[in-house]
């Protein structure tokens, strides 16, 4: 199987930083009153856009969020970022081997992007123009936008595209973008909810060259 492109995810594909994410999430819930464990915090937050972890933090406290409720905060991601962040086991290896185009494409802004990708020593593996954030679409995943923006810019139709994601909402936007998905569960993700919503499931960076091949 060849393919014209290749998409991969940042959070917990490229950059080991969900297993510092939610840390931080479960304290700043904690801050406005909602325990949840790390578990539930996997299952309602991985993956999805900012707009969505405030839109649930509203709907729970009863009341919209003021626009500079995260001011407080983040710092805490900032510094943990910048103390603790390492690139996913593996994944200099599959970035150096590849002989196909690849891309970035996260539910993170640009910025954030570039500074994980920056301070992991990833960031020489991706040019401008193959860094895609849901900033520059309508709507991010789980919605299909992202992917499909990230195809038609970089010249690959959807059948030709695989795409490498670690949460449920981004194998869903995927597939919905018609395009296969290889799901890594060697982060916090379960096996079976990758599988479920038609990821191929692998937990081992080594195993992407097979699986692309
Ligand atoms: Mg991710």
């Amino acid at each position: 199987m060849s393919h014209d492109l290749i998409i991969f995810d940042c959070d917990g594909v490229l950059v080991d930083s969900e297993v510092i994410a939610v840390e931080i999430d479960r304290r700043i819930l904690a801050e406005f009153g909602w325990h949840l464990s790390i578990d539930e915090i996997v299952d309602r937050f991985l993956g999805g856009t900012e707009e969505a972890f405030v839109a649930q933090l509203g709907a729970h406290l009863g009341r919209p969020l003021p626009p500079d409720w995260d001011a407080p905060y983040v710092a805490w991601y900032r510094e943990a970022f910048e103390a603790e962040l390492q690139p996913v086991l593996g994944i200099e290896s599959v970035l150096s081997g590849i002989d196909a185009p690849f891309c970035v494409a996260s539910n993170g802004s640009h910025a954030k992007i570039r500074h994980s990708l920056g301070l992991t020593g990833l960031l020489e593996h991706f040019p401008d123009e193959h860094i895609f954030s849901a900033q520059d679409v309508a709507h991010g995943k789980p919605a299909p936008d992202l992917f499909r923006h990230a195809a038609r810019s970089l010249g690959a139709a959807p059948e030709d595209c695989v795409v490498i994601e670690d949460s449920r909402s981004g194998v869903r936007a995927a597939r919905a973008a018609g395009m296969r998905v290889l799901g890594y569960a060697g982060g916090l993700t379960p096996a079976a909810w990758l599988a479920d919503e038609g990821a191929t499931v692998f937990t081992d960076m080594t195993e992407v060259p097979a699986l692309l091949a």
